[in-house]
């Protein structure tokens, strides 16, 4: 039985209306603030209709498209990260009663959420940080609460930014596994329908409510036509091949030195990263001694504090800091997690105030690896 249909754009609002039917909080991107982020959906008409995003080292526009396409831009600033590993989280509080002190913790909000407009790199992504929350011998019980019976809807990127580099990263753009449906926008003159595919029995059953046809062999053709010309249209690319060692090996390359003097140690690219995990908790009490709170808060890589241990910070300079954190993205993370924990969806180059680019990094040290012959001969020249 062929697993792609038809879902005409004149019908795509019965999707939202048909997933609220069933109780889900449906979650998607929206304009707001100059920039497309996810929020809750009220309706299809806070969809960003006839958007698109310009991006590149450092500068990310929306500009107006000369059609009405549901989802015609990339990714924003934001991840669905926030929905399962949120920014703030209380973990508990604790009040004096008279006699004691009463503690309660926080349990996550019971919502069932429903994402619209998933992409390939961010599916990746979250089963990255699935990995992490939940493949150890430690659960985090907050984030599989917020995570499960979440309703995955992707849709395939009609076209990539300058600063995707999924495809080499084999994140995307294509959604390969991860979603209940995927859709690929068509827009086709004045013919405007999504091609589905059904990526389970739960979201067969919702394409069953809706209005909905077999697709042809040309509209399926289309649909991986556009496929393939995303992923030719990557703005950058990362050479991957024995990155691990590569990393590993030029713990002293002097391109640490040029890359920290450029780095503001900002933490931008850990908060827009949608694999970054890391938090600090801080307990915050009212002035009166009677109540106090304790929250768990993203933290970053980047700053000093993140390293401190007794007598200082284990990594004080910037240069430690950028080669810890690009190190861990792509190579220790594939000892820790046995993947890379880059998805290559180039938020941190878009929104790296001073243009620093992962990419360019990686091709700087392998253009200058320290192990290599080429930089034997040119450091015995030199002594
Ligand atoms: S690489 Fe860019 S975004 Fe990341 S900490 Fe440095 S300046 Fe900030
Ligand atoms: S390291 Fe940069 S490109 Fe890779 S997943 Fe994180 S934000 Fe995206």
């Amino acid at each position: 039985m062929p697993d792609h249909f038809i879902l005409r754009r004149e019908h795509f609002h019965e999707l939202l209306e048909a997933l609220k039917a069933r109780g889900y909080q449906v979650i998607g991107p929206t304009v707001r603030e100059g920039a497309i982020v996810y929020e809750e959906l009220s309706s299809i008409n806070d969809l960003p209709i006839g958007w698109a995003d310009e991006q590149d080292g450092g500068s990310y526009r929306l500009k107006p498209r000369n059609d009405q396409a549901l989802f015609g831009y990339v990714v924003g600033p934001h991840s669905w990260k926030r929905f399962f590993h949120p920014p703030a989280v209380r973990l508990w509080q604790v009040s004096r009663d008279g006699k004691g002190f009463q503690f309660e913790e926080q349990e996550p909000a019971n919502r069932k959420m429903a994402f619209i407009g998933v992409r390939a790199c961010e599916l990746h992504a979250i089963a990255i940080q699935d990995k992490v929350f939940l493949g150890g011998s430690f659960v985090d019980s907050n984030y599989r609460m917020r995570r499960e019976g979440t309703f995955m809807i992707a849709v395939n990127c009609g076209q990539a930014g300058k600063t995707c580099f999924c495809a080499s990263m084999n994140a995307g753009p294509k959604a390969t596994s991860g979603f209940d449906l995927a859709l690929t926008e068509i827009l086709d003159g004045g013919d405007h329908y999504f091609v589905v595919e059904v990526g389970t029995m739960l979201g067969g059953e919702i394409l069953q409510k809706l209005p909905h046809e077999l697709a042809s062999v040309t509209q399926m053709e289309k649909a991986k036509n556009i496929h393939a010309a995303t992923a030719k249209q990557m703005g950058r690319s990362m050479d991957t091949a024995g990155i691990k060692d590569l990393l590993y090996g030029n713990y002293e390359n002097s391109r640490w030195e040029d890359v920290a003097s450029r780095c503001l140690t900002c933490g931008n690219c850990t908060m827009v990263c949608p694999t970054c995990f890391c938090t600090t908790v801080e307990d915050v009490g009212d002035l009166k001694g009677e109540h106090a709170e304790r929250w768990q808060k993203w933290d970053s890589c980047f700053t000093t504090d993140f390293s401190y241990i007794h007598g200082g910070s284990v990594r004080a300079s910037p240069k430690a800091r950028y080669r810890q954190w690009m190190t861990h993205k792509l190579a220790t993370w594939i000892d820790q997690f046995g993947s890379s924990g880059c998805v290559g969806c180039g938020r941190c180059i878009t929104w790296c105030p001073v243009a620093i680019d992962i990419t360019q990094e990686v091709r700087a040290i392998r253009e200058t690896d320290i192990r290599t012959k080429e930089y034997a001969e040119k450091n015995n020249g030199n002594t």
